[in-house]
This record gives C-alpha cells, sequence and structure tokens, in this order.
C-alpha cells in the first residue's frame, strides 16, 4: 500500500498505553529457507521421546497485527487509502470521509531469522495449555540464561493451539544459539538445570507461589500469567536433566527431496517431471536421485532408488526413434545384467500410471 503512513513511536500516549494494556491479536508465521533445515529428537533416559526439534537457518518469518484484542467484532485496522491516515474513531481527519475508510487491514513485517520449532510429545494431559505455556518461558528465560541473551535477543510463540513452540533469534544476525541446542547433546541438559534454578526448586522461595517476576514472569508475557505455573513443569524438567538430543541426519523433507529431484531431471524432458510429480502426488516414496550416472553400467537412468536398486526410465517421444530405440536396449540390459537393478520403464503413450504401482510398496 504506497498511500499508508506509519511511523515509530518514541513515546507513547497514554490513550496508546490503554490499547497496548488490551494488547494486540499478533499471530506469526514462517517458512524454513531450502535445504536449510535440521531435525533431531530428544530423549528422556529410558528412552522415552520428550519433543521433537526442527531447527531452520535463515527461515523467513511474518508477523501479522490483526488488530485490538478486545475487539473482537471488529478485524484489522481501518484505513483511508486517498489520505493515508488510519482510521480511529479519535482521529476527525480520517472520520471525515468515513465511507472510503478501508477496513480489515492487517499490518505485517517480514523479518530473516534462525528459529527453532519444539513439538512437545507425551503432554500430561491435564492443565494442558498451563504445561505448555509454562514450558514456552521456561525454555526461553533458560536458554536466555545458558547463552547469555538478553530478553530481547529471542522471542517465541506457541503456534496450533500448543502443538509446536516457535522461538526466534529476534537480534540482528542472531547470536547463533539456536542451532547449538541440535548439535550438542548435553543442550538440554544445562537448560534443564538453569530452568531448575530459576523456577526455584534449588533455593527454595516460599513466597512465589505459581510464578513471580524473578523466575518466570515478565511484563512482556503479562498475558499468560495466569497459565504460568512453576510446579506443573518439575516433573518434567528432572526428566530433562537426564535426557539426550539425537540429531537425524535425514536432511531432507519430502518436499525439499521433490524440489531437489525436480531440478536434477533433464531440462528437455517435461514427461521426467511428470512421472515425478504422479509419484510425489500418490505419496509414493521419492527417488533418491535423478539424472544420476551408475558408473559399473554407463548408465544414467532419469530416477533411481538406490537401496531397492529400482531404475525408472521415461521414454517421452525422443525414444520413437529405431537408432534410439536400440541404443537404450543395449544400456538397459546392460544395467540390467551388471548391477541387477530392477527396471521400471516407462512410455509415454502407454498406461504407465499402472506400472508405477510396483513403487507403492517401497
Ligand atoms: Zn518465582
Amino acid at each position: 500500500m504506497e498511500t499508508a503512513i506509519a511511523r515509530r513511536r518514541e513515546r507513547i500516549t497514554c490513550d496508546e498505553e490503554e490499547r497496548l494494556k488490551y494488547g494486540y491479536n499478533i499471530t506469526t508465521h514462517f517458512r524454513y529457507a531450502s535445504q536449510k533445515r535440521k531435525l533431531a529428537n530428544v530423549q528422556a533416559a529410558c528412552g522415552t521421546p520428550m519433543f521433537n526439534l526442527t531447527y531452520g537457518a535463515t527461515a523467513t518469518i511474518w508477523r501479522i497485527n490483526r488488530g485490538l484484542k478486545k475487539n473482537r467484532e471488529e478485524r484489522g485496522f481501518k484505513l483511508n487509502p486517498t489520505t493515508g491516515v488510519w482510521g480511529d474513531s479519535k482521529n476527525p481527519q480520517a472520520q471525515q470521509t468515513p465511507d472510503s475508510l478501508h477496513t480489515e487491514v492487517n499490518l505485517m513485517v517480514d523479518d530473516t531469522c534462525n528459529i527453532l520449532v519444539v513439538e512437545p510429545l507425551n503432554v500430561p494431559a491435564d492443565n494442558r495449555e498451563a504445561f505448555i505455556a509454562t514450558l514456552q518461558y521456561v525454555l526461553e528465560t533458560a536458554i536466555q540464561a545458558v547463552y547469555k541473551l538478553e530478553a530481547n535477543e529471542l522471542d517465541s510463540e506457541r503456534l496450533g493451539e500448543g502443538k509446536y513452540l516457535l522461538f526466534w533469534e529476534a537480534a540482528e544476525g542472531g547470536a547463533g544459539v539456536l542451532s547449538q541446542l541440535l548439535e550438542k547433546p548435553e543442550a538440554f541438559r544445562k537448560i534443564a538445570d538453569a530452568a531448575l534454578d530459576i523456577c526455584h526448586f534449588k533455593e527454595p522461595k516460599d513466597s512465589c507461589i505459581q510464578a513471580c517476576y524473578e523466575c518466570l514472569l515478565s511484563y512482556r508475557n503479562q498475558f499468560d500469567h495466569a497459565l504460568i505455573n512453576r510446579h506443573l513443569i518439575k516433573p518434567w524438567l528432572d526428566v530433562l536433566l537426564e535426557s539426550n538430543a539425537i540429531a537425524q541426519v535425514k536432511g531432507l523433507s519430502r518436499d525439499e527431496q521433490y524440489q531437489k529431484l525436480l531440478e536434477q531431471t533433464d531440462p528437455n524432458s517435461n514427461f521426467e517431471r511428470v512421472v515425478l510429480q504422479e509419484i510425489y502426488q500418490r505419496g509414493y516414496k521419492l527417488p533418491d536421485a535423478a539424472q544420476e550416472l551408475i558408473a559399473e553400467a554407463n548408465c544414467k537412468p532419469d530416477f533411481i532408488y538406490k537401496e531397492e536398486a529400482i531404475a525408472i526410465f521415461c521414454d517421452g517421444s525422443v525414444h520413437n526413434s529405431p537408432d534410439k530405440r536400440r541404443q537404450d536396449q543395449i544400456e538397459r540390459d546392460n544395467l540390467r545384467y551388471k548391477t541387477g537393478y530392477t527396471l521400471l520403464t516407462l512410455r509415454y503413450d502407454e498406461g504407465w500410471q499402472d506400472k508405477l504401482i510396483l513403487l507403492r510398496s517401497l
């Protein structure tokens, strides 16, 4: 919107203070950068999974301000697109032409930063919401303590009704802390130790009932104060103290693998991409590589499954000529005899879709 104007204020008026008190309805969204995702999970000493971790370097996050929390019936903000003045009942400039006000205008900022998505597993069913909210601030506070971060260098939010916790390094450039959590097996044991200290379980503080400003409460999390209860999390922290983080080397997600294979296909063969798309859409296991040379047979199938030793050939119309057919035959016989690969030959003008059934059980 080119006609909108916004200015950062150094100080806020009492009117705005009042609005801040009620809070804005802000949602956070993110996207991993291609091939920059690392996975790990944290297990208790007995092997029970505690949470899954997904780290994304230089991910994109969007924060959308959808308006004041207390105005449930009124979504977004009002804007006069002609004058660029934000609509407000107390703004006479905007009120002059109420008809031309755009409503439901949402404000969005985006940023590139390192993120960590934590998916808690085996969460107690009782007080689930309070447990997850407390877990969020326990992890945030303890990570800040262990890695000596300022409060504004690490931020967090609950996503999907608490199914996931999103942490991001809010400082410019990032402190590189979140990636260390996946790389060092003892990282979460240290965090648990710090958290037990912060939550007064090492040195009891009788005046702290559920939580206080010395442990988990802050001005920034005031909307969650009613939920935060350090006692809910104590048993969980005791287990985390003996935990192990196990990195998963699998690396690419299904979508990333699909994108990688698309890029590896022969640019002149559209049929290859049609086949790949069909495999992807049916939910079958994706091939390991496209256009990769199998040296011992001097042959380059269109797709291969290495572990299962299956090679897929996608024959578009260029394979129609008798010469090309003869050459194909020699190469493929060679592959079969020298490597024991199973060949799956798909011709564009035949019922190739049925043949893909072979991949269903992989
Ligand atoms: Zn306290």
